[in-house]
């Protein structure tokens, strides 16, 4: 089954839409791309790019004769939007999101997609934190997973165009259930969140001239905690609000770890100390190996952040 679509229509235009739109351009993967977004500045935004031919007020407008329809809003505002887009969803149409939680994608969205549709729920693992029209770009789903979770009983030949479509944009595919893509996404990435927020909130608290100095000195590690902390507030509310359990679970572990490091700070214990630290290491080499990353001093980042 050809991976080209007659037209996509693409739901919500920030960061990865607006990246979508560009890969499709650069890679192709569609015949047309229009688009809604919600406020009146990023419509005027998309067409002023050219990353859609059609900008549209509302969801419902832009889904009709489109063939694949991508949910790119907060996860938040997904229910709503598919809701209204329902009853207009084109038959043999595909249906698929980006959100970063599956489970309560499935939740709000799926019974709103008619039976003649197909839908997918699809994560690409692929971001900055940067958000909104402007901050997309062609080549951010290069050598990146995107994680599809279809539901049981779904067409296997869907599945594959769809996957398709991911790969010409760049990306690598895996599938994975929706509650294991929320578990093994809490810990890859929400929890690390967590720890950034709180480390830079922390450091916020301080008094006046300590803080100035974390600002001064933060070469040392906050630093990079603040570029993860520098991510959409509504996008991460969004996900801390619909990924509880999982979270929940993972900070549990985290916090008996961290209570086992500060008892080996305390006793100087430092064997303890040294071999988790070594295993650490490992996992730091582990995902360079996989080519997630760069053993470059600043991660391999170029200044504009877009790596
Ligand atoms: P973003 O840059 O903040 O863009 C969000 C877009 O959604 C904006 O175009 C916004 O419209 C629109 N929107 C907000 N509320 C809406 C509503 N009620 N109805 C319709 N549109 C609405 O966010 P993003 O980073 O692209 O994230 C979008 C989705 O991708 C989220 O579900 C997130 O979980 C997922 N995701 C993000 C990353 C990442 O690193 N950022 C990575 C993978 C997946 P206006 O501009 O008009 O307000």
């Amino acid at each position: 089954m050809s991976a080209e679509f007659e037209r996509i229509a693409v739901l919500g235009i920030g960061l990865i839409g607006s990246s979508i739109c560009h890969a499709v351009k650069k890679f192709g993967g569609a015949k047309d791309i229009v688009g809604h977004a919600k406020s009146a500045e990023t419509r005027k935004i998309a067409l002023e790019l050219g990353l859609v031919s059609k900008v549209f007020d509302s969801p419902v407008d832009a889904v009709k004769g489109a063939d694949l329809v991508i949910l790119c809003a907060p996860i938040g505002a997904c229910g709503a939007i598919a809701a209204a887009i329902g009853p207009t969803i084109e038959p043999g149409a595909i249906v698929t999101d980006v959100g970063s939680v599956k489970g309560a994608i499935v939740r709000d969205c799926a019974p709103h997609i008619p039976k003649h549709a197909h839908f997918i729920p699809g994560h690409p693992i692929a971001g900055t934190e940067q958000s909104g029209p402007r901050s997309g770009f062609a080549d951010l789903f290069q050598n990146r997973w995107c994680i599809l979770t279809p539901l049981p009983g779904t067409d296997e030949a869907i599945v594959a165009k769809l996957e398709n479509f991911w790969q010409r944009l760049g990306s690598k595919i895996d599938r994975m259930s929706v509650e294991h893509h929320d578990l093994v996404l809490a810990m890859t990435s929400h929890l690390p969140h967590l720890i950034a927020y709180n480390s830079v909130a922390t450091a916020a608290d301080l008094e006046e001239v300590t803080q100035s100095e974390v600002v001064k000195f933060s070469a040392g590690g906050f630093r990079d905690l603040t570029r993860i902390a520098a991510s959409d507030p509504t996008m991460w509310r969004d996900v801390f609000l619909n990924n509880k359990e999982a979270v929940l679970e993972m900070l549990g572990r985290f916090m008996e770890e961290l209570s086992m490091l500060q008892r080996a700070i305390r006793w100087g214990d430092g064997e303890t100390l040294f071999n988790l630290f070594t295993r650490a290491r490992e996992i730091r080499k582990g995902i360079i190996a996989a080519g997630q990353d760069t053993a470059a001093p600043d991660f391999g980042r170029d200044p504009s952040h877009k790596g």
